[in-house]
Order: structure tokens, then C-alpha cells, then sequence
């Protein structure tokens, strides 16, 4: 792509490229591209070295504690690591709360909270959805009231991703009742060790172990750690979701698998795929031209992001076409893969192993999670409420 290619860039590559392959350790790296949900562990060991080399959380400005890189270099990062199979970091610190509160934060809470993040001292997780308040959030019905220098919580979050090993979770809390539903809400930091808190798993269809429910009972939570002012959570909360579609859109990784769906359609071209194989191509070549699409429409949104330009429809549509994109890569991996599929589940497999190969690894899991790809960060049928209200209004 000619936007990359300027010299500084891709001396930039490059050094991204040398510091991937001296310092992600192959069974991390082994073990991300085989299973959809990673250990605290490995993705606190892999968040520890990028911390050390000042490029733990990649979109942040300098004064906060990251790289200060621009759009392009922020693709290029994102581009190698997924081709390196290095984790996903995670990204309900670095990605979700760390810029609403470097942007809406109190200084104290600058202090307290954003070195803590990038240094991953602190795990999060995102307290957004309730039982019956998903697409429609703001009618969320869990409770803070006033109590001195206290909130006192009480309710419930469902799907919340990490819970079960994060240290902190962001909530939004109804604090007016009487407000009309989205101007009666407050952004809440809450430590998950305070008593009252507990956490139970929901297994996936994948069989992991990522999402749980979290329940709040009588939680007393201080006033210093409500972001920005109380009712105003909707603002904060509508800044932090824009972040998490151009996220959840994932050209870099989608691109990936795609590389990985090739050498797969190859290293099965000798058996019944030979007589599919015009058909398995036309279907590759049409998810190529949507994977280019969406790394372009990708580059184009960080550009402006940068520039400070307000981000529009942007977001809901990187969302709406990366998921669908993600969903189309793995079912046809899957088709090509046919039964076989099947004898890869919950293997790990040592990178080389040619009876079964670790790209091959980990796909059934993959696909079968990944249909909630359309479903979390909002719908593709909220989405396309979205850009349909942005356009016709
Ligand atoms: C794997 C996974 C991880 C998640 N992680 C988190 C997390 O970490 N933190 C968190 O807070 N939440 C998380 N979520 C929750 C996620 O954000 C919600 O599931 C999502 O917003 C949808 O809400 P819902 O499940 O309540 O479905 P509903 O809102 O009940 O929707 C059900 C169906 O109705 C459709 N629908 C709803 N409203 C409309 C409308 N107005 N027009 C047209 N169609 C509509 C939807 O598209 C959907 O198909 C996660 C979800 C999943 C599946």
C-alpha cells in the first residue's frame, strides 16, 4: 500500500519486524494462534515486554506513557504483530479506559490509573451490558446511589469479558431515575477486590472460559472514582465505544487468518480439494478484495483520527465489515479444512509438527467464538441503524 511505503515507514517495519523475532517467545506465539482466549498469565508476560520497549499501549500519546506513533506506524505495529501471531493485547485498559480518562480523567486519577495501565499492574474489564440492556444500553438499571463520599452499587453486568482475572472494571451506573434513560447515567471505576463483588462464569459455544456474569451487592465505591461528572456517563461512554469498533474492525488480523486460510487451501490442494479448488479460489480472491477494502478504510480512519477529525459513521462501519469479514475467513476455513476440522479441536501442537500442523490448530474453536464477533461492540443490525440514521437522518 503507497501510503506505507514512504521510507520512514518502512525503516519502521522493519524495526517492528527485529523486535517481534527476538523478543516474542515461540510458544507464546504458538499458543495465540491456536486458542481464542489466552491465560492472565501470557497476556500479561507478552503486555511486559512491549511495556519494556515503550510500546505497550501503541495508540496513546507520549505524556501518557505511550509511543506517540501516528496512524500509518500504528497500522504497520498492529499489521506485524498479527502476521508474528503475538497476542491481542488486551483492550479494556489500553484501548477502552486508558483514553477516557486521560481525556475526561481528573489529575488524581491520570496519576493513580494510566501507569498502572500500561505497565498492566492493573487488568480491566468493560461493565457495559446488562441482562436486557444490551443494543438498547441506556436502559441499564443498575443502581448507584449517594451515600457521603460513596456510591453504594447494586445490580448486575452480563458478558463481561476477562472479569474472572481482571483487577478493575468500568461501569456505567444509573444514578437518576427520573432523567430521561441516557441522561441518568454515571461512569464508575470500580476495584473488583471491594466486598460485595462476585463473578460467575458463562462458558462460550467454543467450550472457554472468557465471558462471566458480575453481580453488585451493596458495593461502596468513592466519588473520586466516577469519570467526569455524575449523569454525564453517556458522553464518556460514547467516546469509548468509537475506540472499540475501529478495534473489534481488526484488518490487521483478518488479514492474517486470510494468509493462514492460503496455506491451508494449499497444503490440502492434493486431496478432495483439487476438484473444489476453482470454486475455493473465487471465494478466496472475493475475501482478499474485502480484506484490502477494510485495511484502507482502516489506515484512512486512524489518519484522521489523528488529525483530531470527529469520527463519524467510520467506526460502525469498520465494525459492520470487519466482523462480517472475520465470520466469511473462518467458515470458509472451515469448509476447506471439511472434517478434519473437527480432529484439530483442543489441540496444541509444537510449531513443524507436519501431521498436524498448528495453523490448522484451534480453527472449530476460533469459528464457533468468532460468531459472536457480529454480536459484541454492538450488533451489525445496531450498526446499520447507525450509519442508515447518519445518512438519511
Ligand atoms: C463474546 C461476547 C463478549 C462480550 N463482551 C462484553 C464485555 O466485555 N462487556 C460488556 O459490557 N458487554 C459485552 N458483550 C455484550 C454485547 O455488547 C451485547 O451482547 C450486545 O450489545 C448485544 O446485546 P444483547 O446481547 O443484549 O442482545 P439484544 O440487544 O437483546 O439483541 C438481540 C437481537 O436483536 C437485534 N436488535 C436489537 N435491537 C435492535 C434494533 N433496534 N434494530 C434491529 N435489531 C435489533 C440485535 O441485533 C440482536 O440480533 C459481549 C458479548 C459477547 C457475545
Amino acid at each position: 500500500m503507497n501510503l506505507l511505503s514512504k521510507p520512514e515507514l518502512l525503516e519502521f517495519r522493519a524495526e517492528v519486524r527485529g523486535f517481534l523475532s527476538e523478543n516474542l517467545p515461540a510458544e507464546l506465539s504458538d499458543r495465540a494462534s491456536c486458542h481464542a482466549h489466552l491465560s492472565r498469565e501470557d497476556i500479561v508476560a507478552w503486555h511486559k515486554i512491549l511495556y519494556r520497549r515503550g510500546w505497550s499501549a501503541p495508540s496513546w500519546p507520549k505524556e501518557f506513557g505511550g509511543p506517540g506513533w501516528s496512524g500509518a506506524q500504528r497500522y504497520i505495529f498492529e499489521e506485524e504483530c498479527a502476521a508474528a501471531d503475538a497476542p491481542v493485547l488486551s483492550p479494556f485498559g489500553i484501548t477502552m479506559v486508558g483514553p477516557v480518562i486521560y481525556t475526561f480523567g481528573t489529575p488524581a486519577q491520570k496519576q493513580a490509573f494510566l501507569p498502572k495501565i500500561v505497565s498492566m499492574d492493573h487488568v480491566w474489564c468493560q461493565g457495559f451490558s446488562e441482562p436486557g440492556s444490551g443494543s438498547d444500553l441506556a436502559s441499564l438499571s443498575t443502581r448507584a446511589v449517594s451515600d457521603g463520599d460513596d456510591y453504594v452499587v447494586n445490580g448486575t453486568k452480563i458478558w463481561t469479558s476477562e472479569a474472572h482475572y481482571s483487577d478493575w472494571i468500568f461501569c456505567l451506573v444509573r444514578t437518576d431515575q427520573g432523567a430521561k434513560p441516557q441522561s441518568g447515567i454515571t461512569f464508575l471505576l470500580i476495584d473488583l477486590r471491594t466486598p460485595g463483588i462476585s463473578v460467575r462464569p458463562i462458558i462460550s459455544i467454543d467450550g472457554g472460559h472468557s465471558l462471566n456474569q458480575v453481580f453488585f451487592e451493596d458495593v461502596r465505591v468513592p466519588k473520586g472514582n466516577r469519570i467526569g461528572e455524575e449523569n454525564r456517563g453517556w458522553t464518556y461512554a460514547k467516546f469509548l465505544l468509537s475506540y472499540e469498533r475501529i478495534l473489534t474492525a481488526d484488518a490487521a488480523r483478518s488479514k492474517r487468518r486470510l494468509a493462514r486460510l492460503k496455506e491451508i487451501a494449499s497444503s490440502f490442494a492434493t486431496g478432495w480439494l483439487l476438484t473444489e479448488a476453482p470454486c475455493v479460489a473465487k471465494r478466496i480472491a472475493a475475501l482478499e478484495i474485502e480484506v484490502m477494502a477494510l485495511e484502507s478504510l482502516t489506515i484512512d480512519t486512524l489518519l484522521k483520527d489523528e488529525r483530531g477529525e470527529a469520527l463519524a459513521v467510520e467506526p460502525s462501519i469498520l465494525k459492520l465489515r470487519g466482523s462480517e469479514v472475520l465470520q466469511r475467513i473462518l467458515e470458509l476455513t472451515c469448509d476447506v479444512l471439511g472434517p478434519d476440522a473437527l480432529a484439530y479441536e483442543h489441540r496444541v501442537l509444537p510449531k513443524g509438527n507436519a501431521a498436524f500442523p498448528t495453523y490448522a490448530a484451534g480453527r472449530v474453536e476460533e469459528y464457533l467464538y468468532r460468531r459472536a464477533a457480529t454480536i459484541y461492540g454492538g450488533s451489525s443490525e445496531v450498526q446499520h441503524n447507525i450509519i442508515a440514521k447518519a445518512i438519511f437522518g
